[in-house]
């Protein structure tokens, strides 16, 4: 793990995220240059290798990096990891023209980029995603449409999964590399009953839209099953970004209880307080071990399968319920924006959607944990 990494990122959360989240939370927009912020301080190519300019921290380091972001805005924490994640993507798999394109602007923050799979119709059955990529001579045409995609409305590169076979065919589902910027593709935001401005959530439909042969990045009959390995990583990230949510609204709630008086005294000498308080930190370790077995997993490239879905059950559950707790504990003073709590309540109920849904993951951990017969 490389402390002094994530001493950096510390310092980019109180500097640069912490100040605006407040705003974001109200609908305010992001700031093109707090992106290429983080692209200094070597948040956008965590994992890339350095050889292509990124920092090349273990996977180990990217969950702590996400936990420490997350306690300042999840929302933005998730932007910023999936750009990360298409350049990693990039990395490792583009052609060299695609690299040379796309890896600086992506590092240094200068475009964001989305990974898309869902669609009006498909959500957690992916292998139903109609979206149709159709060969051509010069390579792909692609039609469809994306939407409840985290950096949509503003991103300019996306991995678009779509189908080159019949529909229905989990085995024909390829992924493409998109530019957002090219001819026929339509973006649009999407708002929710709570803000969505610092995740850039949005969706974009593509009509008759043309790539190049070395846009297909994962052939189809490899796409479905390479986007189940991966997601192990990513369902882990976001259990250690619940978890950086609780962890820092734990912190917030006992220094708010050393200064608040009520009845004469402060509320961390109420005892139901305190047990309240104890009772979120007690719930926290619990799926800190979890998430911290996960982690270990996939940093040293064993199946992570059990131990990811696990650990995203876990802390996405523990912070929806220990979330509101905590803001009762602060009373009023709770809701104001500049505390993270009623953003990171709506955010844990993002965070049981994507990337596996609750239920699905619950599916997931029976079929793996069911005894087989004598
Ligand atoms: C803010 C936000 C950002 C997102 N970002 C992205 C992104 O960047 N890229 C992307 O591709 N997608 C993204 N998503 C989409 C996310 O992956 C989907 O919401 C998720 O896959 C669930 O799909 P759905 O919402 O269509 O729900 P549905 O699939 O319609 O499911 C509805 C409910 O039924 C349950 N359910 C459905 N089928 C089963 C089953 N077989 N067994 C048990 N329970 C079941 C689900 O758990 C869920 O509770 C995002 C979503 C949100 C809210």
């Amino acid at each position: 793990m490389s402390q002094a990494f994530l001493d950096r990122v510390a310092s980019f959360a109180a500097e640069h995220i912490t100040p605006a989240a407040a705003g974001w939370s109200m609908g305010g927009d992001l700031d093109a240059s707090i992106y290429e912020m983080a692209g200094q301080f070597g948040i956008l190519g965590m994992r890339v290798p350095q050889s292509f300019g990124g920092q090349g921290v273990d996977f180990t380091t990217l969950a702590s990096a996400c936990s420490i972001l997350a306690g300042a805005d999840f929302g933005f924490a998730m932007s910023l990891v999936n750009t990360h994640n298409i350049a990693l993507r990039l990395s490792e798999i583009a052609s060299d023209t695609q690299k040379q394109r796309y890896l600086p602007s992506l590092l240094n923050g200068k475009i964001s980029a989305c990974t898309a799979l869902t669609e009006p119709g498909a959500g957690s059955d992916f292998a139903a995603v109609t979206t149709k990529a159709s060969k051509t001579d010069t390579g792909w045409l692609l039609n469809g449409e994306k939407t409840w995609i985290i950096n949509g409305r503003h991103a300019g590169l996306s991995i678009v999964y779509a189908q080159c076979r019949a529909i229905g065919d989990a085995g024909g589902i390829g992924a493409f590399l998109v530019d957002l910027n090219a001819k026929g593709v339509t973006r649009y935001a999407i708002d929710s009953s709570f803000a969505q401005s610092s995740m850039g959530t949005g969706g974009f439909t593509l009509q008759d839209v043309e790539v190049e042969h070395d846009a297909l990045l994962i052939a189809p009959g490899t796409a479905f099953k390479a986007i189940l390995t991966e997601i192990n990583g990513a369902r882990t990230y976001v259990a250690a970004m619940c978890n950086g949510m609780l962890g820092k609204a734990v912190v917030d709630v006992a220094t708010y209880g050393t200064q608040r008086t009520s009845f004469g005294k402060p509320l961390n000498a109420i005892p139901s307080w305190q047990a309240a308080l104890s009772e979120a930190q007690t719930a926290l370790d619990t799926s800190q071990t979890l998430t911290a077995r996960a982690i270990d997993l996939v940093n040293t490239g064993h199946d992570a399968q059990l131990a990811a879905a696990q650990a995203k059950i876990e802390a996405v559950t523990c912070a929806q319920r220990q979330l509101p707790e905590l803001l009762q504990l602060m009373g009023a003073e709770g809701l104001r924006p500049e505390h993270p709590f009623a953003r990171h309540i709506a955010a844990a109920q993002i965070a049981g959607f994507t990337d596996g849904a609750t239920n699905i993951l619950k599916d997931r951990v029976a079929r793996l944990t069911a005894r087989k017969g004598p």
